[in-house]
């Protein structure tokens, strides 16, 4: 899938002018796979039969093509406190995200619990200055006890890619720790009794921005019920840090129609890093 971001991505946006990086001449980019092509008038690298060093490989230089045709970051949105009666004691007193995904791993908190194979705590950077909230884990997360590591997590790898940030320096996790069965929506019962581990991952990260992946994370952040086309397109704050909403990545698969704002979304998220 993240194959097919980068062809929906091509079409969006002008990949062929990135420079290959060789101390030599100068070649272009694949606009489907974005890595570079030869022609006939340009040597990427020496074309005896001895395998290219690593060295020696083309690099890609950073091209910002995402820059292209972005949309300016939009007005307010909504600013909510994250409600400190979540946060009993017990859970002030873990001080790393370590310490917090351990006790997700070794507690139950609601129904869904005792039905999973692995708890899905988060994955990522403990120092990012993005975190990527997603709803809850499916089966292949729940299989392996990591975040957004299936289909829809390889269309995710292929959005970050395009943004320019690496997925190893950003912080993912979901509403939800455990998977709802048949992938169903987390129940309002099951979100109260699993979001204070996020507001305590997101006390101790601290990012400077945070993307909500779909209708299901962005109501629970912003605890109040509405369209995500109401949500979208603004810069909320959550405990003062900005909170950008777009489509859940499973959506995008299923509709392709919701690739282009959700492009723009997080072309703001990009910005917003940048300011
Ligand atoms: N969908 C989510 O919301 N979260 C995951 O981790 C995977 C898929």
């Amino acid at each position: 899938m993240a194959d097919e971001w980068r062809r929906y991505l091509a079409q969006q946006i002008e990949l062929g002018g990135a420079e290959v990086v060789l101390g030599r001449p100068v070649g272009r980019v694949d606009r489907r796979t974005a890595f570079p092509v030869a022609d006939d008038s340009t040597v990427l690298h020496d074309t005896s039969d001895q395998p290219v060093p690593p060295t020696a490989r083309p690099l890609v230089r950073p091209s910002s093509a995402w820059k292209k045709g972005a949309p300016p970051i939009p007005g307010l949105g909504f600013a909510v406190e994250a409600p400190s009666h979540g946060l009993d004691d017990e859970l002030v007193a873990l001080k790393t995200l370590e310490e917090v995904a351990e006790r997700i791993r070794t507690t139950h908190c609601c129904a869904l619990c005792p039905h999973r194979t692995n708890a899905v705590p988060g994955d990522g950077n403990s120092n990012a200055r993005l975190v990527l909230v997603g709803e809850g884990p499916g089966a292949t997360e729940d299989a392996q006890g990591k975040p957004f590591v299936g289909q829809a997590g390889n269309l995710l790898n292929g959005i970050l890619e395009a943004i320019e940030v690496p997925r190893d320096s950003v912080y993912i996790t979901n509403i939800v720790k455990c998977r709802p069965p048949q992938n169903r929506k987390p129940l309002p019962d099951e979100i109260a009794a699993c979001i204070p581990y996020l507001h305590r991952q997101l006390e101790i990260i601290r990012p400077k921005v945070i993307l909500a992946l779909g209708g299901t994370a962005a109501e629970a952040m912003l605890g109040m019920r509405k369209s995500l086309g109401e949500l979208r397109n603004k810069v909320h704050t959550y405990n003062g840090i900005p909170l950008v909403v777009t489509y859940h990545p499973a959506a995008l698969l299923r509709n392709p129609n919701w690739k282009k704002p959700t492009w723009d979304d997080v072309r703001i998220v990009r910005q917003l890093l940048d300011r």
